[in-house]
């Protein structure tokens, strides 16, 4: 039985809770107060010389104003060109290609082996501009080697992951202190591919490079 009293007080001391780390979340001073951990990246990014060059598949060309939008929101963030355009696609560390082929829950995939970022064109048209800015934003992020944060594993961390960060998947279009520092921190942790694997990487059939010029994905 409940009683209403502890009902809320739970709830009051949740909310505090919940209101004091996303005050967390605000400003740059108080945002180190998320400990990063090795949870939160994988073992590589796709940089090559310190900047990631990417290639807009012509499937994908009706994204190019969320895509440029993106790429600029991170460039700013970072103080650097790391995204920079490139009509070669032999020289790109990053491909984007519009799908439909994806998993209908997934709104874009990245790919971090070949380099490429998948945007689901059933969900990219539903989106409004917003949304699909937020999705590239969100892909962008994978490519400096930062894991999904509502994969967790801490269950409250996780909550407030999803709901206050890019790689949560909170649909934000601004980057907060909070990303850009996650993503400066996963590009320290995680290591580029020398062109050798990366190549090795892309004639890989079984990765999103490969099945997307088979026209698989
Ligand atoms: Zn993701």
């Amino acid at each position: 039985m409940f009683k209403f009293k502890h009902v809320f007080v739970l709830v009051l001391t949740t909310l505090i809770f919940v209101i004091g780390l996303a005050a967390a979340f605000g400003q740059s001073s108080s945002a180190q107060t998320i400990k990063f951990t090795s949870e939160m990246h994988t073992s590589k990014n796709l940089t090559y010389n310190g900047t990631i060059k990417y290639y807009v598949k012509s499937d994908a060309k009706k994204y190019t104003p969320e895509i440029t939008y993106a790429t600029k929101k991170w460039n700013n963030a970072l103080g650097k060109k790391v995204f920079q355009r490139t009509n070669s696609i032999s020289r790109s560390r990053l491909v984007f290609t519009g799908t439909n082929k994806l998993g209908a829950s997934y709104a874009g995939v990245a790919e971090i082996n070949s380099g490429v970022i998948a945007l689901n064109t059933s969900w990219m048209s539903r989106y409004n501009q917003q949304k699909r800015r937020a999705v590239v934003i969100h892909e962008l992020g994978h490519t400096f080697g930062t894991k999904d944060l509502y994969e967790y594993p801490n269950a409250s961390l996780r909550s407030l992951f999803k709901a206050q960060t890019i790689m949560g998947g909170n649909y934000a279009t601004s980057i907060k202190p909070f990303d850009k520092k996650l993503a400066k921190w996963s590009l320290k942790k995680t290591r580029s591919m020398s062109q050798t694997e990366f190549r090795h990487y892309r004639s890989n059939t079984g990765l999103y490079y490969q099945q997307m010029l088979n026209g698989r994905l």
